[in-house]
């Protein structure tokens, strides 16, 4: 980055674009603007605010420089919205003022997601500036990643044009120098267990044994669907798709199961459950129980229970279908709840996983663009959580470069949020080796 490039990059820092504050709508849209008149400002760049029932969001083309018509497009996905940046105390700067200490960049969104929005368009405009630009760069923005928005997601669900690839820098890296592309993410369903057992609770001296106590009843319908040996009961795990050999690889090189468990402070669940960590938390299906109420614990009575409720998540492994996991909860439940037992299940609409294939061309071609920049090949690591907009560009057939230069340093959603500067430059650096690598991409899909 030059330092023109960083004072730039300070303007759009500075922006106190928090979507979580609706006092700051305004500058969550300014902050869209300022992403708007950089693409437009790429030669051939054209870009709009779409207006949405939430954050306007941000559509722009850069044409390839040569020869549009046949060039493959190369979707670009950031959001320019960050985090609130409490509690202020916390920071040794201010968080929308950004400061350079020690080599590193400190301002709120530097590395979620601003820095790094900004490294992945500043090379696209610089490619195009010198006429060398081989693909043509359609950039998706949204201001509502930080709260859950879905605008970018079902405009990702509509655009009927698709792309060759998608290319998202929000993430990071474990270790300092080890880049990692992303190749999976986890769907979630949620559910609400209600469960009755009688009109009205009873006495236990009168009723206990002989009247069916719902909390019972409960704890015995969750039993249908929690680990055994830890993994899910057959039916919950229908449709995985095992991980790679290469992404299995990768386990060896970030943090070990038995590492992650106790920085958290966590049990293992099992004995296994360090070892098979990056299997079970990336991998496979999981279930937690949330949440349980029922009776009235902590005062001392003796009730027989009639009324009892829990919600639950599945999260699902790449390659599982939403209907078809609903549908086997559904039924594992009511098959081991008691006879007797009235259930009720309710369930939200759900995300679904997400996955890329590691042997793709867009994987295999980023994989050797990022070697240039940073002197080794990203590891294949699959993520445990849910990302809606992966789910629907796998929806879609668009493969994924979801990668990105936080460190596990850069305090992201936290105070002093920063960034090493040279990283800046390497994303700007790895993003135009991915466009110029992608020229190699067939037109579409
Ligand atoms: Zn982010």
């Amino acid at each position: 980055m030059t330092p023109a490039n960083l004072e730039e990059l300070y303007d759009l820092l500075r922006i106190p674009s928090v979507s979580a504050d609706p006092s700051h709508a305004g500058d969550v849209r300014r902050a869209g603007e300022w992403v708007r008149d950089l693409v437009r400002s790429a030669k051939g760049g054209s870009a709009e605010l779409i207006e949405t029932d939430t954050q306007p969001l941000l559509i722009g083309e850069i044409p390839a420089s040569n020869d549009p018509e046949s060039a493959p497009t190369v979707l670009v996905y950031g959001h320019f919205d960050v985090q609130p940046p409490a509690p202020l105390e916390l920071w040794d700067s201010d968080p929308f003022e950004p400061e350079v200490r020690d080599d590193w960049l400190f301002a709120r969104g530097v590395a979620d997601d601003k820095g790094q929005l900004y490294a992945v368009l500043r090379a696209a405009v610089d490619l195009a500036e010198e006429g060398e630009l081989p693909v043509n760069i359609r950039v998706a923005s949204d201001g509502e990643e930080e709260i859950g928005g879905s605008s970018v997601v079902d405009w990702v669900l509509a655009d009927e044009r698709g792309a060759a690839v998608c290319v998202i820098f929000d993430g990071g890296m474990e270790r300092r120098d080890v880049p990692q592309f992303c190749t999976g993410t986890r769907g979630l369903v949620a559910f609400d267990l209600y469960v009755k057992t009688g009109a009205r609770d009873l006495h236990s001296g009168m009723y206990g044994n002989a009247a069916l106590n719902a909390t019972h009843a409960l704890m015995q319908a969750l039993s249908g669907i929690l680990p055994r040996d830890g993994r899910l009961p057959e039916p919950l795990r229908e449709g995985i798709i095992p991980a790679s050999p290469e992404e299995v690889a990768s386990w060896e090189s970030i943090p070990t199961g038995r590492e992650m468990l106790g920085e958290a402070g966590a049990s293992p669940y099992d004995e296994r459950a360090a070892d098979e960590f990056w299997l079970r938390t990336t991998a496979e299906s999981s279930v937690d129980v949330n949440g349980i109420l029922g009776g009235k614990p902590g005062l001392k009575n003796t009730t027989v229970v009639t009324s009892a409720q829990a919600n639950f998540t599945v999260r699902l492994a790449p390659g599982q279908d939403v209907e078809t996991i609903r549908a086997a909860v559904e039924r594992l439940i009511r098959e081991a709840a008691p006879e007797g037992a009235e259930i009720e299940l309710k369930t939200d609409r759900g995300t679904p996983a997400s996955v890329v294939d590691p042997k793709s061309a867009p994987i295999q071609l980023g994989l050797k663009a990022f070697e240039k920049v940073f002197g080794r090949e990203p590891l294949l690591v699959r993520g445990g959580g849910t990302l809606p907009i992966m789910a629907a560009l796998t929806e879609r057939g668009i493969p994924v470069v979801l990668t990105g230069v936080a460190l596990p340093e850069s305090s992201v959603h936290s105070p002093n949020e920063k960034l090493p500067v040279e990283y800046l430059t390497k994303a700007r650096d790895a993003a135009r080796e991915l466009y110029l690598a992608f020229a190699d991409l067939p037109r579409s899909g």
